[in-house]
This record gives structure tokens, C-alpha cells and sequence, in this order.
């Protein structure tokens, strides 16, 4: 968009005073967020994110080749967003043992994966022996792999009513067995009466920022998300961010925000029409725009399908996320998109949309070991 024509988009849609300050490299407030969340001219938003996007990391986009785990989807909760959970001995109830996922693991390594990405419910009765052996299981069968593993509330858990020990040993013993990076996953949305509302007897928003303010004070990085389009406001939306921007500001340890839309078929909230796509491109352009000390925002192709997730290139994200190859827990709850995608679909979709594709890893970094395996994962040249 010509300069001059984005000026004229911006004032056309009444937000001219909030792109200039962001133009001028200002932080945004929580009342400017909320008024681009209320903005009926989302191509508009989605212009002005489309330009810090590019600042920060110019014409590329990332991609990542990665696999999926679900070790058990036993779980003693049962939030109301939920399609995935299951008690045990329930119909369609499963739990892996740490060979069969290694096994799992190795296959995709020896494609090329360079991340496994590994959650589950919170099984009653595994030892915390059984997620250490997992870890390290992985790392020894699979060099070079990255492990990205465990929400929040998982690691609450095993702290809590596994070994019950505190969550800094916790995930110093986690950290001495080989796990890389913890999911943003469990966040959902922070606010106390959204939390009520969809998943009663969760952590709370404090509890999860507390065990990412611990692995951050380790020296260790995780993810973000945020799962929008529920019962939430959009100044619930803003409370969130607000959130992770201030944990952000004061650890640095975040390498990317994800947000995606709930999927409502099979839930106990499946009355609820899932957000449109304005809705999610909207909800991109806004955390790049308020997220100015995140380096990254990911299009989660999973939750949006990667049509969408292709155009959201151009509201702010700079990430399609991964190649997943098994993704169940937004498939249970009745997602029509595929499992899985093949390193150059996802790489001729950054093409096509005008970046340069980079395969990355866990971090957000070009991964050097992803350039041998280009040839074998598909990748073109
Ligand atoms: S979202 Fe996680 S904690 Fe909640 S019921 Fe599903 S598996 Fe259990």
C-alpha cells in the first residue's frame, strides 16, 4: 500500500492518531487496543500490523517442521471448550507409554522434524518418572531434536498432585532431562469469569504466568496463546495481552504469541458460533500492533485452515506454525482442516503471499540442521 494511501485508510477508519504513534515506534494502550478490536475496517488494522510485522523481521516468514504428541488424553478436568478429555476407561480414552511415543518421535525425526511437540491431560496416576523418561527418551533416540512440552497447568499438576514438590523443581528437573521450550497452551483467556465460565477448576491466570515467569527466570523460553471467539469480550482479549505484555516486559522469555479460535463442535459449548474470519485476521492484527515487545505471531493453520492462515500473513503474523503430521485435540472438537501439512505447502503458501519462506525451530530461529533435511521433507530449493 502506498504510503499515502495508508495514511488516508487509517483516518478513513478513524484510527489515524493510533497508527501515527505506532508508526513512531510507540507503545499502545489498553483503550487504543480496544478501539482497534471495535475498528468495522479490519483491512485497515490489519495494514497498520502488516507494517510493524515487516519491521521487525522484514519480508520472512517462518515455518516449522514438527510433530505432534499426545502422550494420554485422560484428564481429571473437564473444561467446557473441551472436546479432547476423557476419564479413564471411557470409550475413545488413551495413553502412550514412553516407547511407543519415542517410536513415534524417532519416525518423524528421520523425516526431518526438528521439534516435537508434546501435551496431554492431567492423567490421575502417571509418576512424574513417566514425563522425565519421556523427555530423555526422546532426546537420546532423536539428537538434535528440540522438545517443546507440557502447558502451564500440566506442570502445575505434576507439582501439585504428582510429587508434590514446588513448581521451580519441578521444571528443574524437566530442564535436566532434556525439555527445551514449555507450550504457551492453558492460558485460554485470563480473565477470573471467563475462566469460570469455560473451564472451572483450572489454574488461574496468576498460576500460569507464575510457571512461565519461573521458566523464564531459569533462562529458559516458552510460547504464548491466547483461545478467543467464546464467551470472552474483546476487552477481555485486551486483558490478556495486557497480561503477557507486562510478564514479557519483565522477562523477555516468550519467543512468540499464538492466538487461535475456539472450535465449538463437540464441546459442551457448542452452541456458540465459531469466530469469523474478520474476527481472527482482526485478533492477529491487534496482538502484533499491542505486542510490540514480542518478535513473533504465529498463524496457527490448525484453527484458521491455511487458507486464512496464508492471508493472516499479511495481518501481522510472520509464522504458519508447523507441520503437526497427527493433530487431535482441535480435530475432537470437530476441526475440518487437515492433521497435518508438508514442509513446501507451507513454504509455497509464505511464497505466494510475497515472503521469503525460512524453516525455523522451537526458538524462532532459522534451524541450520532443517537445510540438510530439505531434500527429504519435500522442501523445494
Ligand atoms: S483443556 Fe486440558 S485440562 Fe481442560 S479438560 Fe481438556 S485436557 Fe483437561
Amino acid at each position: 500500500m502506498a504510503v499515502t494511501g495508508f495514511w488516508d485508510v487509517c483516518r478513513k477508519a478513524d484510527i489515524l492518531d493510533i497508527a501515527e504513534r505506532v508508526v513512531a515506534g510507540e507503545r499502545i494502550d489498553e483503550r487504543a487496543a480496544l478501539r482497534l478490536f471495535d475498528c468495522p475496517d479490519t483491512a485497515a488494522v490489519g495494514a497498520l500490523a502488516d507494517l510493524i510485522s515487516r519491521r521487525k523481521n522484514g519480508l520472512r516468514a517462518s515455518y516449522l517442521v514438527n510433530r505432534y504428541l499426545n502422550y494420554s488424553n485422560i484428564c481429571l478436568l473437564s473444561c467446557r471448550f473441551c472436546a479432547f478429555y476423557r476419564r479413564a476407561g471411557q470409550p475413545g480414552a488413551f495413553l502412550y507409554s514412553v516407547e511407543e511415543l519415542t517410536e513415534q518421535a524417532y519416525r518423524s525425526w528421520n523425516r526431518g522434524a526438528v521439534e516435537v511437540h508434546c501435551v496431554g491431560g492431567l492423567h490421575p496416576k502417571l509418576p512424574f518418572s513417566y514425563y522425565r523418561d519421556l523427555i530423555a527418551a526422546i532426546k537420546e533416540r532423536c539428537p538434535g531434536m528440540m522438545v517443546k512440552a507440557f502447558t502451564a497447568v500440566e506442570i502445575r499438576h505434576m507439582a501439585d498432585r504428582i510429587v508434590h514438590r514446588s513448581i521451580q523443581e519441578v521444571l528443574e528437573e524437566l530442564a535436566e532431562s532434556g525439555l527445551d521450550s514449555l507450550t504457551g497452551g492453558g492460558a485460554e483467556i485470563f480473565d477470573a469469569g471467563v475462566r469460570d465460565e469455560i473451564c472451572r477448576g483450572k489454574e488461574t491466570a496468576e498460576e500460569w504466568l507464575e510457571v512461565h515467569r519461573t521458566w523464564h527466570r531459569m533462562g529458559k523460553k516458552s510460547t504464548a496463546t491466547m483461545l478467543f471467539g467464546h464467551v470472552e469480550k474483546p476487552a477481555h482479549r485486551v486483558d490478556h495481552l495486557r497480561r503477557l505484555r507486562e510478564l514479557q516486559e519483565e522477562t523477555g522469555g516468550f519467543c512468540g504469541f499464538v492466538p487461535f479460535a475456539f472450535e465449538p463442535a463437540n464441546t459442551k459449548l457448542s452452541h456458540i458460533r465459531r469466530a469469523g474470519a474478520l474476527d481472527i485476521l482482526r485478533t492477529i492484527a491487534v496482538s502484533r500492533i499491542y505486542l510490540d515487545n514480542f518478535d513473533h505471531i504465529t498463524s496457527y493453520w490448525i484453527s484458521s485452515g491455511l487458507p486464512l492462515g496464508q492471508i493472516a500473513l499479511s495481518f501481522g503474523a510472520d509464522d504458519l506454525h508447523g507441520t503437526i503430521e497427527e493433530e487431535k485435540i482441535f480435530h475432537m472438537a470437530g476441526s475440518n482442516n487437515p492433521v497435518s501439512q508438508k514442509a513446501d505447502d507451507l513454504a509455497a503458501a509464505i511464497r505466494e503471499s510475497g515472503r521469503e519462506p525460512v524453516a525455523r525451530d522451537t526458538y524462532y530461529r532459522v534451524h541450520p540442521a532443517v537445510r540438510p533435511f530439505r531434500k527429504a521433507i519435500g522442501v523445494g530449493a
